[in-house]
Parts: C-alpha cells; sequence; structure tokens
C-alpha cells in the first residue's frame, strides 16, 4: 500500500536517489561501450609562460560526445571509468591520441610539449610504462615534449609498481607533475618521495587570489617552497587580469586558464597556435 507523502518525509528523497543511481548505471553501461563507437573526443588547453605569453605546452582533457547528452565533461565520467577499470583502455586511448596529435603538431612546424593526465589506477598497471614509452616511438615523439599530470591519490597503491614505473618514464626524459596540488592529503610528502618536476597549484588557491590574504599567502609560499627545491610552478584557472598579475609578481613559471585560452578541439587549437 501507499502512504500519504506528508507521513513518509523521506520516500521522496529516496525516490530521486533511485533515478540518480539508475541514471548512474545507464551512464556506466554506455560508457563501457563508448571507446568502441569512438565516442571520446581530445580537447587541448594552452599552458603560457608567465613572463611573455607564449604557449610552453598544451594540457590533454579528454571528452565523451554522448549520442543523448551531448558533450560530457571528464568529471562525469572519469570517476565511473574508474570505477568500471575502463580507465585502463581509455587512458591509453588518450595517450595514443595526445601522441598523434603531438606528431601532427610537429608536422605543422609547431614545437610544444604536451601534459597529458594520468588516474593513479593507471599507475597501478604495471603495461603503463611500456605502453606510454613505446607509443612514444612509434609517433616519433621526443620524450622530453611529454609531461605526464599525476594527483595525490597516487600513494593509496602500492608505491613501488608507482614509483619504478614513474622512475623509469623520467629516465627516458618524461616530466611528472603533480596536479591540483595542495587539495590531497599528503602533498609534502609526494614532494619527498616522487620524482617530480613540477607543481600544478589547484585551481581553488587562484580564485579568490586577488583578494584574500590566506590564499595569497599559500600561493606565494608554495611557488618559493617549490623553487628551493627546483621545482617549476604551473597555475591553474586562471580567470582574471589581477590574478595573472599576482601570480607574475611571485615568479609562478606558468600560466593556465580562460583569461588566456579554454581547451578546445584539435582543429581550433592549430589555429590558436598557427596565429603568432
Ligand atoms: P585537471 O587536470 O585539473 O584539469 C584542469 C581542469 O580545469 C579542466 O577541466 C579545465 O577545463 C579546467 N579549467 C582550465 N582553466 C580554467 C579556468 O580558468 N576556469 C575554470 N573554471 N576551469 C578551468 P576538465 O577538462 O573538465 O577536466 C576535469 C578533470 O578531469 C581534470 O582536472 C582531470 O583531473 C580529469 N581529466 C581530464 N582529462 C583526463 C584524462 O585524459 N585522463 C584522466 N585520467 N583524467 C582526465
Ligand atoms: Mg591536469
Ligand atoms: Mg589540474
Ligand atoms: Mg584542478
Amino acid at each position: 500500500y501507499v502512504k500519504d507523502a506528508a507521513e513518509l518525509p523521506y520516500a521522496f528523497y529516496t525516490e530521486e536517489m533511485e533515478l540518480e543511481s539508475q541514471r548512474l548505471l545507464k551512464l556506466k553501461k554506455e560508457l563501457d561501450n563508448a571507446l568502441e563507437y569512438n565516442q571520446f573526443e581530445l580537447y587541448f588547453q594552452p599552458i603560457y609562460f608567465t613572463p611573455d605569453k607564449k604557449v610552453a605546452k598544451v594540457e590533454v582533457l579528454v571528452r565523451w560526445n554522448h549520442p543523448e547528452l551531448g558533450l560530457v565533461m571528464p568529471g562525469s565520467f572519469i570517476p565511473l571509468a574508474e570505477e568500471t577499470g575502463l580507465i585502463i583502455p581509455l587512458g591509453k586511448w588518450v595517450i595514443e591520441h595526445a601522441c598523434q596529435a603531438l606528431g601532427e603538431l610537429n608536422y605543422r612546424g609547431i614545437d610544444i610539449g604536451m601534459a597529458i593526465n594520468l588516474s593513479p589506477r593507471q599507475l597501478s598497471d604495471r603495461t603503463l610504462g611500456p605502453f606510454i614509452e613505446q607509443t612514444i616511438q612509434e609517433f616519433k615523439i621526443d620524450a622530453k615534449k611529454i609531461e605526464l599530470e599525476v594527483t595525490e591519490g597516487l600513494l593509496i597503491y602500492n608505491f613501488e609498481t608507482v614509483l619504478s614505473q614513474l622512475q623509469a618514464l623520467r629516465a627516458v626524459g618524461i616530466s611528472l607533475s603533480v596536479d591540483d596540488f595542495g587539495t590531497g592529503y599528503s602533498s609534502l610528502s609526494y614532494l619527498k618521495r616522487l620524482p617530480i618536476n613540477a607543481l600544478k597549484i589547484d585551481r581553488s588557491f587562484i580564485m579568490d587570489i586577488a583578494n584574500d590574504a590566506n590564499d595569497k599567502a599559500i600561493v606565494s609560499a608554495v611557488i618559493a617552497m617549490a623553487h628551493k627545491l627546483n621545482l617549476l610552478v604551473v597555475a591553474e584557472g586562471v580567470e582574471q587580469q589581477n590574478q595573472l598579475q599576482f601570480l607574475a609578481d611571485n615568479h609562478c613559471d606558468f600560466i593556465q586558464g580562460f583569461l588566456l585560452c579554454k581547451p578546445q578541439p584539435f582543429e581550433r587549437l592549430c589555429l590558436t597556435l598557427e596565429q603568432k
């Protein structure tokens, strides 16, 4: 029998939750076929040298062209792909297509680096390191042009597996950066334990940097600390001129954000990079 809704304050909420979990289940199933149906697409966002605002490298950001939902952002499907394990083949797809794009840019005479995001789970897979080395060879990419962005979630996996792969990748000339720096639990132990080259300061610290005294203090201290450790610093999510000014005044090496350029499909990226 059905009770009156007023007597069941949680019934409505439960129904919403049920719908949400059904939606996620459907998305998860569709995600499983998305690789096969070729529904993923890479977008690219330039990262600029702070002093001269020249493009230093581009970050590769995956999107899912869903037949009904349109362009789905990685925040909605990467966590699902991590859960289902699809992140392993999807991650390889990203690496392969990023290298192909970089080869194409080189062919067009554009000489830049590329930063590729890795989920922690990918690095716990022992075939990842060899796959990356093989792929850069296949596309005749100089390893120095590749940077891998990793997050603090790494440390929950088998540390030996993760570390030995990162060391092998560093040994062939690939760079490593810590993404979303400052948002995890173990940021500083990371710096000690991993062979990294750069930090990316998370957007949440940049957002209010023009006004918030704590954010100013945190960001200027992180930049100074990174430089003492011989690490480069990238600021993410720069949207305003006054944020850029603060970062330049504090010697942040690289700037990334909508103020300078949004992520864009490959052909648009080529136009952006060629108009100079
Ligand atoms: P992330 O690596 O920290 O990437 C930066 C995110 O910030 C991107 O979101 C980018 O579009 C966004 N962004 C850049 N500048 C600005 C700005 O000025 N303002 C604002 N509001 N946002 C800005 P996106 O593309 O939605 O990616 C979200 C996250 O998904 C990434 O965060 C990364 O963790 C993950 N991701 C994206 N592509 C891949 C991938 O190929 N593999 C893996 N494993 N993760 C990926
Ligand atoms: Mg990133
Ligand atoms: Mg980031
Ligand atoms: Mg971030």
